[in-house]
């Protein structure tokens, strides 16, 4: 089983938000439609050659009933990136704010109460036009999907350092939230599950020796002296929850580096002691604690303990759903016909 299915709840909301892209009118405005309305053809670019790029961002009511996205604006400007690497239209962050916002009025219903979860937002920006041929699109449709987020508790996940395939090389996609890079890991994904690993650990593309991310998550690395994660090269995906974490760590006063890490470093620094903790970050799980590195030939490596990850992942609980005042401008509040509407439950 894959991490994010038991994770994401069942429901997804009945209602999509879509605004329609032309290149020569721009975007429509938003509206909502039925799920089972908001088709895509066959013969388009999007089934044919993977000609999409997604959000994943999650929406939360607070202790007082009001709802608000987390760090929606980091997202949008993300957007926005996948999307200039992917030759599709820029989408105006007000577009992004608003399409997202109305996906959450228009499922209201499926928002747990304060502390109980979470709906998760799915933007996507697709090629909508009907053609075979490898070329950029005339036409385009942003759209966003909910489904429910079940409340998160601190899991601990074992991963798998991959030799045999790679995520993404240099100059390829792997700083865009894009399709592809998602279904060329899947066959990875799967033998790291037979093998008894809940995900992989991706190694670069040249060597196989520096860490990269895991399938769907950032990693960092509790040294004694300090926390490391890998640095943004452009083979890795900026997660808007690794950047929390580094400024929620700097806040508490932690050294934090971002840089190359071979893997080697990390194994013959955790045989010396200094390698006390493993954790992942993503929207989807906010922070998983890895419990161990599964190598070739057999071997592991394993973190001695410690209680970084669980005060990170209270701190992040914290901050995301609302219960500590907004220092950073993390949350954007969502309508006030919200407030007004169904209490959730
Ligand atoms: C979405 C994603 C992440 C995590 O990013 P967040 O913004 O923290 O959710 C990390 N790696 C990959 C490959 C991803 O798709």
């Amino acid at each position: 089983m894959g991490v994010i299915p038991s994770i994401l709840g069942p429901e997804i909301g009945e209602l999509v938000v879509v605004a329609e892209h032309d290149s020569s009118r721009g975007f429509s405005a938003p509206r909502a439609v039925a799920r089972r309305d908001a088709a895509l053809p066959l013969a388009s670019p999007t089934v044919q050659y993977a000609l999409s790029v997604f959000e994943g961002l999650k929406a939360f009511r607070g202790a007082a009933g009001g709802l608000h996205t987390f760090r929606a604006s980091a997202h949008a400007q993300r957007l926005r990136l996948s999307a200039e690497r992917l030759c599709l239209p820029d989408v105006p962050e007000p577009l992004f704010l608003r399409a997202c916002a109305m996906a959450v009025e228009e499922n209201v219903a499926l928002v747990p109460a304060h502390g109980r979860g979470s709906l998760y937002l799915r933007p996507t920006l697709v090629g909508s036009e009907e053609y075979l041929g490898v070329r950029t699109a005339r036409t385009h449709q942003l759209s966003v999907v909910v489904t429910t987020g079940a409340a998160l508790e601190l899991r601990t996940l074992r991963l798998r350092a991959e030799r045999d395939f790679i995520r993404a090389a240099p100059g390829g996609c792997g700083a865009a939230k894009t399709g592809a890079n998602y279904a060329g890991a899947l066959l990875a994904q799967k033998r790291a599950h037979a093998a008894g690993y809940d995900d992989v650990l991706w190694l670069d593309a040249i060597h196989r020796r520096d860490v990269g991310e895991a399938g769907t998550m950032n990693v960092f690395f509790v040294f004694r002296d300090g926390v490391v994660t890998p640095a943004l090269d452009g083979t890795i995906l900026a997660g808007i929850t690794r950047d929390t974490t580094i400024v929620l760590l700097r806040e508490m006063g932690r050294d934090v580096v971002e840089r190359t890490l071979p893997l080697a470093e990390i194994e013959s620094r955790a045989r010396a002691g200094e390698l006390l903790e493993i954790f992942g970050t993503s929207t989807a799980l906010r922070l998983v604690r890895v419990g161990e590195i599964g190598l070739d030939g057999g071997g592991a490596i394993r973190p001695i303990g410690g209680d970084l990850a669980e005060r990170l992942f209270r701190q992040l609980a914290d901050e995301q759903e609302g219960r500590v005042p907004d220092r950073h401008g993390w949350l954007e509040p969502i309508g006030a016909r919200v407030l007004t509407a169904a209490h959730g439950r």
